[in-house]
């Protein structure tokens, strides 16, 4: 997953990964590490035992290849493992290693995720080494997971300690990360509400085939005022996704309509946290802009504006919570509480496999009484006028998913009944 533009520094680029892990709960004040390697076989790594919360670019350390270290610090004591698995793979340029909740729980029990929870983690993340337990910073482990990489894992779980992940890049390791962790979690919370439902190879490879060819380019792209300003709010709402931990880097749709059947959306293979007005892609009489890959979600949004002149805007995303449900044999239970059930109404779920059929199942589903459905295995999509109210019903969508997942351990979940959603519809619809 790589972005067309020339990255900035390894320093800048290691500051700013680590911060966003440590921020979004993924390490502990003191542990992981993150290294790139250059081309000129120089490894650049976050120092040793340096407080991850608040690291900069100017702490960031540089290990020359002949074993020199440049900068203000020692380097992390795991320099080792990372050094041996640039040793065992040269394909490999940026190393992450973390302690992030769901993985570590995994690697405490001494079991890898089944990555067929979701269609992309496949590709992304698997399949799954496991390197055994050695202890930190010495040679054995370096051995141990380097092993592991040999036989061409990338994403690796270290037993009673963390994962290591590796990328043709820094992006591609932590959208790797973020995704492994994103399905472990997923199974976790699945495994609270219900039983986990797994995809087979074969469900993943016949949906995969189905995806339809691109569209044909467009001369040039009409970038009136109107048209940046959608580009400005997807961009800014997608970010906001990523922020609430709503949406992940390696997957997620968002489109807004802009006059009759055209419509804006995100791009394929630009991760979300990422996506600048400009990586916005305008859809044009049946046309894409030039030189730009639009989501391959993409048909179905069309579809959807098609059949339903009263939606103005789609968000498909993963919302953790959401997706524990999507993964499992519960259902998304709108009844908990008045907000959840006005916003959303009842979200039933379709099976996998259905996103690209050409008889429109997912696009006729939707009414202005009926604005979200999820996908199993997949994704939730919501719709709506405006984008805000479209991102608000994401929102609570995966409010709703988190409580009744937090609620599974208090006792029975015992929802409102039909009388009080009807007093409801008496009062406000
Ligand atoms: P460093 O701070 O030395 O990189 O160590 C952190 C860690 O996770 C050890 O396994
Ligand atoms: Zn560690």
């Amino acid at each position: 997953m790589k972005k067309n533009i020339s990255f900035p520094h390894p320093r800048v680029q290691i500051a700013d990964v680590i911060r966003r892990i440590y921020k979004t709960g993924l390490t502990t004040t003191t542990g992981g590490n993150i290294s790139i390697r250059e081309e000129n076989g120089d490894i650049w790594v976050t120092p040793a035992r340096i407080d991850k919360g608040s690291l900069n670019q100017k702490d960031i350390v540089c290990v020359k290849k002949d074993g020199t270290i440049i900068g203000p610090h020692n380097p992390s004591s795991e320099f080792t493992f990372h050094k041996a698995i640039y040793d065992t793979r040269p394909d490999i340029k940026a190393v992450i290693h973390a302690h992030s909740p769901a993985l570590v729980s995994f690697s405490i029990v001494r079991k890898t995720p089944n990555i067929n929870i979701i269609p992309q983690a496949r590709h992304i993340c698997g399949p799954i080494g496991y390197a055994n337990y050695a202890i930190s910073g010495g040679a054995k482990l370096g051995e141990v997971i380097a092993a592991e990489f040999s036989k061409g894992f990338k994403s690796v779980i270290l037993e009673n300690h963390g994962v290591v992940l590796g990328g043709v890049d820094l992006n591609d390791a932590y959208v790797r990360f973020e995704t492994l962790e994103f399905v472990a979690g997923a199974i976790i919370n699945a495994r609270t509400i219900g039983e986990p439902v797994y995809t087979s190879d074969e469900q993943i490879e016949a949906w995969e085939s189905q995806i339809p060819a691109d569209l044909p380019e467009m001369n040039h792209a009409d970038h009136s005022p109107d048209e940046r300003s959608i580009r400005e709010s997807i961009s800014e709402l997608v970010r906001r996704g990523c922020d609430q931990g709503l949406m992940i880097g390696s997957s997620g749709t968002l489109s807004v309509r802009w006059k009759e059947d055209d419509f804006l959306i995100t791009p394929r293979n630009v991760p979300l946290w990422e996506i600048g007005v400009e990586d916005v892609i305008q859809v044009r009489d049946g046309k894409r802009e030039p030189g730009k890959l639009p989501s391959r979600a993409l048909h179905v949004h069309a579809r959807i504006y098609k059949e339903n002149p009263h939606i103005n805007s789609i968000i498909q995303a993963q919302p953790p919570h959401v997706m524990a449900i999507g993964v499992s044999t519960a259902e998304l239970n709108v009844r908990v509480i008045p907000e959840s059930w006005f916003f959303l109404r009842d979200v039933p779920k379709v099976e996998f496999g259905k996103q690209y059929d050409q008889t429109g199942t997912i696009a006729n589903f939707f009414s202005p009484t009926a604005p979200a459905l999820i996908i199993r295995n997949d994704s939730i999509i919501v719709t709506g006028d405006k984008l805000m109210q479209t991102f608000e019903r994401l929102e609570i969508a995966e409010f709703t998913a988190r409580l009744m997942i937090m609620g599974e351990t208090l006792g029975e979940m015992v929802p409102m009944n039909q009388e009080q959603i009807d007093e409801m519809i008496d009062k406000f619809d």
